[in-house]
C-alpha cells in the first residue's frame, strides 16, 4: 500500500514502475499501491504493468502537509491521483535540487528515462492535513496517516497526538512495530485500524512486510470495508 518509484527523490534508481511490479510479483503480493511523495506521475506506468503481470495496483500519492505530516491518499483510478495531483502541485513551493535530494525520474514501461519532475517532491505542501483528508475523501479516495510510530514525519511525534475531528481512514505502522502489536506499542490509535506497509525506496524492501485484507476484490470500496471490519471484510493480525 505504499511504494516509492524512482520518481520520489530520495526512491531508488532500480525503482522503476516496471521492476516494482515484477519484484511484488516475486515476493508474492497480488496488491500494491504506488506513493510517491506529492505526486502520482509513475502511477498510470505502474498500474498498466501490474495489468500485464497480474499484480493489481492502485494510484496513491504520500502527502507531505505544512505540519511536515506524511499521509497516504490511495485511488481506484488513475484520474482521482492526478486530479489529487494537481490539487497537491498548486501547493507545493519549490524546485529539487538533484544533487541534494536525488533524481525524480518519470519512466516509461520499457525502464526508459522519460524526463525529471522539476518541482521539490520531497518538499512540505501549503496544505493543513484536515484539507488533505478532505480533498482525498472528496476524490473517493482513503486517506492513512504514515508510519504513525516514526519520530520522521510521523503524525504522534509532530502533532503529540492524533486530532480527534482528523477523519482519518486507517493509520500505517511501520516495519519496526508488528502490527499486530501496534496498538499496545503505539499509544493514541485506539480509535484506529492500522495496516503496515514496507513504505519501500529499495527494490529488496517489497514485501519486507504485508497487510493481509480479507475483502472480496482489490477496490478501495473493499479496503474501506476491511478497515471499517464491514460485512465480514477485515484486516488479519
Ligand atoms: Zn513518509
Ligand atoms: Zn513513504
Amino acid at each position: 500500500m505504499h511504494i516509492h518509484s524512482c520518481l520520489s527523490p530520495c526512491g531508488d534508481w532500480e525503482m522503476s514502475p516496471k521492476r516494482i511490479v515484477q519484484q511484488s510479483l516475486e515476493v508474492g503480493l497480488d496488491l500494491i499501491a504506488i506513493c510517491d511523495h506529492n505526486t502520482a506521475e509513475n502511477a498510470g506506468v505502474a498500474m498498466c504493468e501490474g495489468e500485464k503481470q497480474g499484480v493489481h495496483v492502485l494510484p496513491g500519492m504520500e502527502v507531505c502537509s505544512k505540519e511536515e505530516v506524511h499521509i497516504l491518499a490511495l485511488f481506484e483510478k488513475l484520474t482521482q491521483a492526478l486530479e489529487m495531483q494537481e490539487y497537491v502541485y498548486a501547493n507545493l513551493p519549490g524546485e529539487n535540487n538533484p544533487d541534494v535530494f536525488g533524481c525524480q525520474v518519470v519512466a516509461n514501461e520499457n525502464d526508459e528515462v522519460l524526463g525529471e519532475n522539476p518541482r521539490l517532491l520531497i518538499g512540505a505542501t501549503r496544505l493543513g492535513l484536515h484539507g488533505i483528508v478532505e480533498k482525498t475523501h472528496e476524490l473517493g479516495g482513503l486517506s492513512l496517516c504514515s508510519h504513525v510510530d516514526r519520530p520522521a514525519y510521523g503524525i504522534i511525534n509532530q502533532l503529540g497526538f492524533i486530532p480527534a475531528d482528523l477523519a482519518l481512514d486507517g493509520v500505517e505502522v511501520s516495519r519496526h512495530v508488528k502490527l499486530s502489536d501496534a496498538h499496545k506499542t503505539v499509544t493514541g490509535l485506539d480509535k484506529f485500524c492500522c495496516i503496515t506497509t514496507s513504505d519501500a525506496h529499495f527494490l529488496d524492501d517489497i514485501g519486507k512486510v504485508w497487510t493481509v485484507f480479507q475483502m472480496a476484490e482489490p477496490t478501495i470500496e473493499e479496503i474501506r470495508k476491511s478497515l471499517l471490519q464491514q460485512e465480514g471484510r477485515r484486516i488479519l493480525v
